[in-house]
């Protein structure tokens, strides 16, 4: 029988993630469990794979939902393509660019940081000057950076690393399934995600994909893969071949939750969903500017997932948050970081990106605000907003 409240209070969740997610994913979570050597399960495990090349959009053998949460998805990618000496360019302008960065320090490996300012996307300028002085294996690239709400442009930086024979280690975990991601045509050697953002299920699974240049790689290292549970030559032996062999007790559980996910993402299509995350944060943001509010991130560097407001003068950002926890069940997150106390992070991703939720956020953000003494114009929030929502 499912927790009773207090225990497992109903929220609305509006954070970086986990977000709300759809009630055939829940049903999915009722499905009975069943052995991870069990035939029809490794049929689920084909049809999630099969799902993720969708979202990945990529032919990519090796592509599956890996155990454990995002950060288990960029070790495996960093584990795998990165040993000790290696040449690593790492671009950080935020907390998860910095925490690729960690890993990669970890591994040993020669690692040279492009540092940009949190807020902005990396300078493919500075991309290009780093390449031309020295040659690496793997550049890393946070598409979306869940710290700062950047979407990062890909153009430059695919075409410098084409230019330069350089693989890219792509960390998609607030892009997969909510923007677009072009793994095989943008050359992406390897990216992993996390299940509880844009695709729309509980935490627990990291999707990955690995190109054959990576598999290449990670075959031919001088030094074995130091992680045994995220060695991707092992794991492959489970997901991928005939006969599989066991890895580890995989959690049919999340799996199921992870496919039903995956068929609604397939049910709706790529590019609705793309259309319909974009248009639920253009509202929001119109609607929080209406307002009186600023947004952190300049219009064209924008993430349509993850929205970052910052704090008004004067407001005590926890007591906000706090208010809306309480007395609305409204999750939102905090700053992380640099950000710490200066914004709040408002996620529309998946099942939570809709117009419902775009409508609640602003009456509820408008209440915790005038409770702190900071008013501001609601009525012209909403019809900001509702004017991009009627809009087809
Ligand atoms: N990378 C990015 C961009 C993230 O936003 C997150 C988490 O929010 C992670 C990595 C780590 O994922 P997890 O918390 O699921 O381990």
């Amino acid at each position: 029988m499912a927790l009773q409240s207090p225990e497992a209070p109903l929220r609305k969740l509006m954070g970086p993630g986990p977000l709300d997610i759809h009630p055939r994913v829940y049903q999915a979570l009722t499905s009975p469990v069943i052995g991870h050597m069990d035939p029809a399960y490794f049929k689920t495990l084909d049809r999630v794979a099969e799902g993720l090349r969708q979202v990945f959009q990529t032919q990519n053998k090796v592509t599956h939902a890996t155990p454990g949460t995002g950060t288990s998805g960029m070790e495996a990618c960093v584990a795998n393509l990165m040993e000790p000496a290696d040449p690593v360019l790492v671009c950080v302008h935020g907390y998860f660019g910095d925490r690729v960065r960690q890993m990669a320090e970890r591994q040993e490996a020669d690692v040279t940081v492009i540092e940009g300012e949190w807020g902005r996307p990396t300078d493919p300028q500075r991309v290009e000057e780093a390449l031309k002085a020295k040659a690496y294996k793997v550049i890393t690239v946070v598409h979306a950076e869940t710290s700062t709400g950047v979407l990062q442009p890909m153009d430059d930086i695919v075409r410098l690393a084409k230019e330069n024979g350089v693989m890219i280690l792509l960390d998609a975990v607030t892009s997969l399934g909510g923007v677009e991601l072009k793994t095989d045509e943008w050359g992406v050697d390897a990216a992993y995600s996390c299940s509880q953002k844009c695709i729309g299920a509980p935490p627990g699974l990291a999707p990955v994909t690995f190109s054959d240049r990576a598999i290449e790689a990670a075959r031919s290292r001088k030094h074995p893969i130091r992680s045994w549970y995220l060695d991707i030559t092992l794991l492959e032996k489970y997901w991928g071949s005939a006969p599989r062999a066991y890895h580890h007790t995989s959690s049919s559980t999340l799996n199921y939750a992870i496919l039903e996910a995956l068929l609604l993402i397939e049910e709706e299509g790529l590019q609705n969903r793309f259309d319909r995350h974009l248009k639920n944060h253009r509202a929001l943001v119109a609607g929080a500017e209406a307002m009186g509010l600023e947004m952190l991130v300049k219009p064209e560097h924008r993430l349509p997932t993850l929205n970052t407001i910052r704090v008004p003068e004067g407001v005590d950002e926890a007591g906000v948050r706090g208010y809306l926890l309480e007395k609305l069940n409204l999750e939102i997150g905090a700053g992380l970081g640099a950000l710490a106390g200066q914004v709040w992070r408002v996620g529309l991703m998946g099942y939570s990106s809709s117009a419902e939720n775009v409508l609640f956020f602003l009456s509820a953000i408008s209440r915790a605000l005038a409770v702190q003494g900071c008013k501001t114009d609601l009525p012209a929030g909403q019809d900001a907003a509702m004017s991009l929502l009627d809009a087809d």
